[in-house]
């Protein structure tokens, strides 16, 4: 069986390795020059920036890939963990560290916020509990819907627990658990992993703590471009085939009896047929763009489902990578600069207005791998990613507002860190949500596909398999269950088995 994946990114790779072992004959096509999509990576003379993601979270499935295999991950890959979330800054000069471990975390709060050692625990077991109960059923399905998630055992676990408050937001459950302030900012905070505000997001997803908290967080030796890299080395092994600067111009169909069927992809005028294609390209430009020529015959929902994955875009980022001459103790591998108020902040994020700047106080992230792979940096000195969470691309003058937010950030951190700071940034390269979606083809340049600020966006993204063309499959950040790395490898498990269980097309 012949099955084209469009796409290199994570799951387009995690989608040919686990087709490849499913006996298939995989070829995959990509825009780019080369593999790993969003993750990747970039150098300024000596100094080496992961450009993407910059923390790995649930190692385990990555191992998982080689393992299905019969091969030692550990020949391909290798973690360190790292035993600090992120140290925490706040305006008034206040520095918290936020431990990875469970037990240290609990005493670093009661130490440093209104907080009583018992009520932290208990407000860690209820995230565990939460991650525990749904996490799996969200996983390990192919898609949801409201009524298959709220099945009879999550209701039984939301009773007993009560776990899922439908009216919640992230925001309300941290603030009714947490109350000090500026603890329930540092755990607000963790709805941007999936790119979304923690005043709208449903209160079920304060679970997302608990991935990096409760499981820990982790740093592949070599940076995060070394899960792209052993993932493709894996996938050349097994044969899988790999077309670069190739962009899939369509998807050409074919109907038997009422049923849209795949048979294959045109990247110029040549034709490529298949049994099977999986779009690792974002799940609205796939139907729109190459599907146009079905798309008139596609149900109103679909077209409907479109626009609003279009305009309910998850946030974006404006990443400085900047070469520093010199290191800074006061920071560890993460940090966090947080904004003064970030209701504001977020509210500026979502409720876009196209002449908007970057908020005047905003939260910065921090991340300096060159603390953990000294070779990422000449000795004495340091790679600093630093990133702003911003708005999607709708056309905004980037280069401006860059201009605008490298000031605003240096005079927020310099504070903190040292006066002259911005004499110390030797080289600088910067990537904007335009760079984004330009290199990656992201709707507007959408870190996570859709944002989950609402229960439906949350919880039920397209599904792995397309209803509505036979033979096509969806993996990656855009589709169930969400973006980011380890739920993009998840992805790849869902459409594996989707086409091992017989769904391909014609
Ligand atoms: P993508 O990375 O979106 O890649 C899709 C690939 O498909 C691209 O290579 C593109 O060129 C190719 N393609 C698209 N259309 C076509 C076509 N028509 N023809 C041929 N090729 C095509 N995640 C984390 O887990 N942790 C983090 O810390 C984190 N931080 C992030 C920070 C930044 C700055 C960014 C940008 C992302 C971050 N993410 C993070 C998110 C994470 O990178 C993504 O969710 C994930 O990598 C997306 O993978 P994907 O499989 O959806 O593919």
């Amino acid at each position: 069986m012949k099955t084209i994946v469009i796409g290199a990114g994570i799951g387009g790779l995690a989608s040919a390795i686990r087709l490849a072992l499913l006996g298939h004959e995989v070829e995959v096509y990509e825009a780019q020059a080369t593999y790993g999509g969003k993750v990747t990576e970039l150098s300024l003379g000596k100094y080496r920036f992961d450009a993407g993601p910059s923390l790995c979270t649930l190692p385990h499935l990555i191992d998982e890939l080689f393992l299905i295999g019969n091969k030692n991950p550990r020949e391909y890959i290798n973690f360190d963990s790292i035993p600090l979330s992120h140290r925490a800054f706040f305006n008034d000069g206040q520095t918290v560290d936020i431990s990875t471990d469970f037990e240290t975390l609990i005493a670093q709060c009661a130490e440093h916020f209104t907080i009583s050692q018992t009520r932290m625990r208990k407000y860690l077991n209820f995230i565990r509990r939460q991650y525990q109960l749904t996490a799996p059923h969200f996983l390990d399905s192919d898609s949801l819907t409201l009524s298959s998630f709220f099945s009879a055992k999550m209701l039984y676990a939301a009773l007993r627990y009560g776990i899922i408050k439908p009216l919640s937001t992230v925001h309300s459950v941290n603030a009714r658990y947490l109350q000090d302030p500026r603890l329930v900012q540092i755990f607000d905070r963790f709805a941007t992993y999936n790119g979304s505000n923690p005043y709208r997001a449903p209160g079920i997803l304060t679970l997302i703590a608990y991935v990096e908290l409760g499981l820990g967080a982790y740093m592949p030796k070599g940076g995060i471009i070394a899960i792209a890299n052993a993932l493709y080395t894996y996938a050349c092994e097994l044969g899988v085939r790999f077309i670069f600067n190739t962009k899939i111009h369509r998807i050409v169909t074919k109907k038997v009896s009422s049923t849209i069927c795949v048979q294959g992809v045109c990247s110029d005028d040549t034709m490529v047929c298949a049994d099977a294609i999986v779009s690792n390209m974002d799940v609205s430009l796939t139907y729109t763009l190459l599907l146009k020529e079905d798309f008139a015959r596609f149900p109103f929902r679909l077209k409907k489902d479109i626009r609003r994955w279009q305009t309910q875009a998850s946030s974006s980022a404006l990443v400085f990578y900047w070469a520093m001459n010199r290191s800074y103790k006061q920071l560890d591998v993460h940090n966090i600069f947080f904004s003064s108020d970030y209701k504001a902040e977020f509210s500026h994020v979502f409720d876009f207005h196209p002449t908007d700047s970057v908020f005047h106080d905003p939260t910065v992230y921090v991340h300096v791998s060159s603390k953990i792979n000294s070779e990422d940096a000449p000795k004495g000195c340091e790679n600093w990613f630093v990133m702003l969470n911003v708005a999607s691309d709708r056309g905004q003058d980037w280069d401006s507002i860059a201009q605008d937010a490298r000031a605003r950030i240096v005079t927020k951190l310099s504070p903190h860190l040292d006066l002259t700071l911005d004499k110390h940034i030797v080289d600088q390269a910067y990537l904007t949500p335009r760079d984004i979606a330009g290199r990656t083809l992201s709707a507007g340049g959408a870190l996570y596909g859709s944002n989950s600020n609402t229960i439906r966006n949350a919880l039920i993204r397209h599904p792995n398999t397309s209803p509505y063309v036979k033979g096509l499959f969806f993996c990656g950040g855009s589709v169930h269950p969400g973006g980011g790395i380890p739920l993009c490898l998840a992805s790849a498990k869902r459409v594996a088995h989707a086409i091992s269980r017989g769904y391909q097309g014609q």
